[in-house]
């Protein structure tokens, strides 16, 4: 079977200096599985309210996410608000309300606890763990989190890393979750907390990998129009999992592979509002940008 993704199905409201919109459809849950559904099987675990639309689900159906593991319960979807400034690399939250996910008991479909990727997007690290424990025997397992839960659920965090292969994490909150300002040395306390892998998302400056004994860094894909930076970080998750999940292999070349991959996703999603782009975006397209980012860091036998 594909992916297994536990995380946030929401509501945002955006600001960015290009316009505004209010209660559209996002999540973390609902980025990654939008991406990662361009390469492979993707099974969602989440729980919506019931004031969520149906026209949002049936997106997602239309992407072939399986939503066997999508509870509707009493009560309001998820909502979360943010602003961005002329630098969008980082979001300002201004509110953030749990509601649904706040009594969410992720109980596993059958079909799913014999998942071999493991997807722990950004929510509550108790619900990552109680979602990976259902999980039977993974073979790689990633995980995302955000500032929100480095403050309010640390203890908890640092449990769940104890049990994830690769953590994919901002900048700002690597240095904040390791305590340390100095982003490599940061980057050898987390892999002493648990990941053999850390994927340091770094917005317009691209991507670090970092393991015990390898560092790759990738530059984001110039664009010039992006109008709206939420759901990046899941979206390039989404590539960087749906491409390992999809092709199966998983030595060096290949997480180098899935990082380009990653980070051409994400360089779709920005450049419109929502998940709007990914509702228009072809294979082709995807390749294409492929076909160029070589191009963009090819150094070697030009001639
Ligand atoms: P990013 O990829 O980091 O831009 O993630 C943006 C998405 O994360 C938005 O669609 C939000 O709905 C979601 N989000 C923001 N805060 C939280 C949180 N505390 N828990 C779960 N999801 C969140």
């Amino acid at each position: 079977m594909g992916i297994l993704v536990v995380g946030s199905v929401a509501f945002d409201s955006v600001e960015t200096p290009f316009g505004k919109v209010k209660e559209v459809l996002g999540g973390s849950g609902t980025f990654f599985s939008t991406s990662a559904s361009f390469f492979s099987e993707v099974n969602l675990v989440a729980v919506v309210g019931e004031d969520f639309p149906q026209d949002h689900l049936q997106f997602l159906r239309s992407r072939n996410v399986d939503l066997g593991g999508l509870q509707t319960s009493p009560g309001r979807t998820f909502r979360w608000e943010g602003r961005y400034g002329y630098d969008l690399n980082e979001a300002e939250t201004l509110d953030t309300q749990l509601n649904v996910f706040e009594a969410f008991d992720p109980r596993l479909p059958m079909e799913y606890v014999d998942a071999d990727f493991v997807f722990l997007a950004n929510i509550d690290p108790e619900l990552q763990l109680k979602v990976l424990k259902q999980v039977r025997r993974p073979r790689l397992v990633a995980c995302d989190t955000m500032n929100f839960w480095i403050e309010g659920k640390r203890a908890q965090l640092l449990e769940t890393l104890h049990h994830v292969d690769i953590l994919v994490i901002n900048e700002g909150e690597t240095r904040q979750l390791a305590q340390e300002p100095n982003l490599v040395r940061a980057a050898r306390v987390i892999l002493e907390m648990g990941p053999r892998i850390l994927v340091v998302k770094r917005g317009e400056y691209g991507v670090l990998m970092i393991s015990e004994h390898s560092l790759f860094s990738a530059p984001a894909y110039p664009l010039e129009s992006v109008y709206d930076p939420t759901g990046a970080g899941d979206t390039f998750a989404g590539g960087f999992m749906g491409y390992l999940s999809g092709t199966r292999n998983l030595d060096e070349g290949s997480f180098r592979q899935a990082i380009i991959f990653g980070s051409i996703m994400a360089s779709f999603v920005v450049e419109d509002f929502s998940l709007d782009r990914m509702r228009t975006l072809e294979f082709e397209e995807i390749e294409e940008r492929f076909r160029r980012f070589k191009l963009l860091t090819e150094f070697q036998g030009l001639g």
